[in-house]
């Protein structure tokens, strides 16, 4: 066993501790929650309920609605407003990276024991306690494994919350983070009793309309940089108007710019609508792992994520966006030959 994993094994250890000495708990996640945020946030909340604790979910409203294709998850118990008795309260932080991806006071004044449970590599440890496994292809196969060691039994809505995470961050199966432990994970989950065909259709088959004009908007204005390897698009606050689409809609179509034949890095430039964030969002993927779209996020000074998929908040225009990206992907490049 390598020292790493020996020290991951007590981390998880310490977790399971923690967990069986508490009584109330308040689980959250990042901004702008995923299908890991979502299904790692749910399953944690059912398997800390089945061994008897106290626990509540907590999303700011601005969260809601959200992105539809996860509306389908049992997330009506979220509350929006800190509990009267926060201050006893274990906070645990789920898929989240660092504490500023969930800006809401209360969770950051530093007044509640913290046990921070990811698997961003560049998770800055926030936490009282920090379960950052960087090998697990998603939160969402954390909370697996901390069920296994905590000897609860899956039931099928603690399975199907699973599975959304483990489904959505590895790409259905697909993307490099996908290996026999994920496998094996969905193998036990399907056993536990998730309908694999359901959460699909749930996942990818519910799209209102809107959300493929928005997709036609931005497939429309794909723009091809450095021979065709850097793919960006944009997604502006007249197309969410001329489409009847609202921003959670933007979610996937990055997807279809990573299938470009030639493109190692693709990026989707967004407005964001509500007036308290940034003016724009963007998200990028690194096609073959060559380039570590993170280190691009991070140059930004507002964002971060994994070498293969990562995103940055902004307050520049457009085209200085694609100007800044053009400049990061040249020199990523540079170094990953170097
Ligand atoms: P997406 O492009 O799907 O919004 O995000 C992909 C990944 O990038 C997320 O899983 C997360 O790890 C990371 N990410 C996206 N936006 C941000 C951000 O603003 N800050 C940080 N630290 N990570 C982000
Ligand atoms: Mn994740």
């Amino acid at each position: 066993m390598s020292d790493s994993t020996e020290l991951l094994t007590s981390d998880i250890d310490r977790v399971a501790d923690a967990i069986r000495a508490g009584d109330r708990f308040l689980l959250t996640t990042h901004e702008n929650p995923d299908g890991d945020a979502l299904g790692s946030l749910l399953g944690m909340h059912r398997v800390l309920e089945a061994l008897g604790k106290d626990t509540v979910m907590f999303l700011a409203a601005k969260e809601f609605p959200l992105p539809v294709e996860y509306r389908f998850l049992p997330l009506e118990e979220v509350f929006h407003e800190p509990p009267a008795d926060i201050a006893d309260r274990v906070v645990i932080f789920l898929d989240c990276g660092n504490i500023d991806r969930m800006p809401v006071d209360f969770l950051q004044n530093g007044e509640n024991t913290v046990i921070n449970v990811d698997h961003h590599h560049d998770n800055t440890r926030f936490g009282s306690i920090n379960l950052v496994d960087v090998d697990a292809s998603c939160t969402a196969e954390i909370v697996f494994d901390l069920a296994g060691l905590l000897d609860v039994r899956l039931t099928p809505e603690m399975a199907n919350a699973l599975y959304v995470g483990l489904v959505t961050d590895t790409g259905k199966f697909m993307y490099e983070n996908t290996d026999a432990r994920s496998h094996r994970m969905a193998a036990g989950l399907i056993e536990a009793g998730v309908d694999v065909n359901e959460i699909y259709r749930r996942l990818y088959e519910h799209a209102p309309i809107e959300k493929l004009r928005l997709l036609a908007q931005a497939l429309d204005r794909i723009e091809l940089r450095d021979d065709g390897r850097l793919a960006v698009t944009y997604i502006s606050m007249d197309d969410y108007a001329s489409t009847g689409a609202s921003e959670s809609l933007t979610e996937g179509i990055i997807d279809h710019l990573r299938t470009i034949d030639g493109a190692a890095v693709a990026a989707v430039v967004r407005d964001q609508i509500d007036a308290g964030r940034p003016a724009r969002k963007v998200s990028m993927r690194s096609t073959d792992g060559r380039v570590d779209v993170s280190a691009i996020a991070r140059a930004s000074g507002e964002g971060g994520g994994h070498r293969q998929a990562a995103g940055f908040s902004s307050e520049l225009e457009i085209p200085e966006i694609v100007e800044f990206l053009r400049e990061q992907y040249l020199e990523a490049r540079a170094a990953a030959r170097a």
